[in-house]
């Protein structure tokens, strides 16, 4: 589902699934994100669908939104889960999400986020360099466990997306490059407290095209075949994320048809019927769900433009002053007058702080927006700047409202904080 299949116009009145977002605007206030359960749950079950009858597990990477009330939508419908963190970790898990499912990705793992996952029992680390193989290995050792890991390689493939989303590159931090991996694969095999498991990559986020997959995927299997040529056994690939989403007219690769020509590339390879697959999809399962709701402040005119200022702001939505991204906004409701082309821009004191650059838009201050396909790396990467409190977050289900997140209270913003003692 694009925002618009769940997002949609009833007597020029925007509902989220049947609830008026201007009723949840009364009932919750602004900014707001707003999620569809039936858009989240739709997502997920093309990628499963489309994996039926394979060996595979498509996790959720849970950084796109790691709302405890969306994890356990997932973790019901039977999704994995990608972390980055141990506090991911404790978010899957409080979530009542099984740690059985759960792949450990990232280039940074302390030894406090090792030991969370081998307490839980992680299904697999995805690791990054040999240091970390080393810190696992040893970490594994003072447990008595033995650790499941896979290693992240550097396809050094270029998935044509933006440059700070972009991560199969050689320059990039990430993964061990393509040349170094037989020996990194070596050393993991002589490690007594690893077991090998598997490969993996992640080439980059908002991928629009099926190519940049099957090439990786190629690579994957060159490669699995020089590491089983040299006796070390695997069980499964992992591709990673990065399919993109429509934003502003992107035409991405169905999840289906994504996943069939993965499956169809793999069933063509000689080594290939050997391995389960897993992917770690975060966009193409929340991003299109979810809209973040915000009220017009002021309509305020310049010489030279005129600007909507809302109550959300780049600490709420990040992505358009990061990465310059476009996200569609609608009027909560549909007005006759003539449009005005506006800046949509919040308060935050940073010229950087836009949502949405020359819509045409007919609205009159106090009106609501909602600003589109806002599931996906929204309320995570949001923050307190200009001492604002984050969003609330409602889940819709048919004509149910679910708040999921209480807005942060002012009190909030600095309970963990301390004056000074009184001689200081
Ligand atoms: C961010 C990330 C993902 C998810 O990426 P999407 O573009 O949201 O699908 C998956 N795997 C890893 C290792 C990541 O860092």
């Amino acid at each position: 589902m694009s925002t618009m299949q769940w997002c949609r116009y009833r007597n020029d009145q925007l509902l989220a699934e049947d609830v008026p977002l201007a009723e949840l605007a009364a009932e919750f206030g602004t900014p707001t994100y707003v999620y569809s359960k039936a858009a989240i749950l739709a997502a997920y079950r093309e990628f499963a669908l489309a994996a039926e009858g394979r060996r595979a597990l498509v996790c959720y990477a849970l950084k796109a939104n790691s709302n405890l009330a969306v994890i356990e939508l997932l973790a019901r419908a039977g999704a994995g889960f990608d972390i980055v963190s141990a506090g991911e970790l404790a978010r899957v898990l409080a979530a009542g999400g099984d740690a059985a499912k759960v792949v450990f990705s990232g280039v940074g793992k302390s030894e406090a986020d090792i030991r969370a996952a081998l307490a839980a029992g992680v299904r697999c680390f995805n690791v990054e360099s040999e240091p970390e193989l080393e810190r696992i290995n040893a970490i594994a050792g003072t447990t008595g466990q033995r650790a499941r890991i896979s290693l992240r390689i550097n396809p050094d493939v270029d998935a044509g997306t933006h440059p700070y989303i972009s991560t199969g590159l050689r320059e990039n931090k990430f993964g061990i490059a393509h040349e170094r991996a037989l020996a990194a694969f070596e050393l993991a095999a002589s490690l007594p407290h690893l077991e090998v498991q598997g490969i993996d990559c992640h080439i980059g986020s908002q991928i629009t095209e099926i190519a940049p997959f099957l090439a990786a995927l190629d690579e994957l299997l060159e490669l699995a075949g020089r590491i089983e040529a040299a006796g070390i056994s695997l069980s499964h690939l992992d591709l990673g994320g990065g399919l993109g989403i429509n934003y502003q007219g992107e035409q991405p690769p169905s999840r289906r048809d994504l996943l069939a020509a993965i499956f169809a590339r793999v069933a063509a390879h000689p080594l290939g019927r050997r391995y389960e697959l897993m992917f770690e999809f975060g966009r193409a399962i929340v991003g299109n769900a979810g809209v973040l709701l915000t009220r017009i402040e002021y309509l305020k005119s310049t010489p030279v433009k005129d600007f909507a200022v809302v109550d959300a702001a780049m600490n709420d939505l990040m992505r358009p002053a990061l990465y310059d991204a476009w996200h569609g906004v609608l009027p909560v409701l549909r007005r006759d007058s003539a449009q005005v082309i506006y800046d949509v821009v919040g308060p935050v004191c940073e010229s950087g702080d836009w949502l949405a650059r020359n819509r045409p838009l007919a609205v009159q201050a106090g009106d609501l927006l909602a600003i589109e396909s806002a599931g996906a790396y929204g309320m995570t990467m949001s923050s307190n700047y200009n001492s604002r409190p984050r969003a609330a977050e409602v889940l819709v289900d048919g004509d149910r409202a679910l708040l999921v997140r209480h807005r942060e209270t002012l009190e909030s913003l600095y309970a963990l904080e301390r004056r000074l003692p009184p001689e200081a």
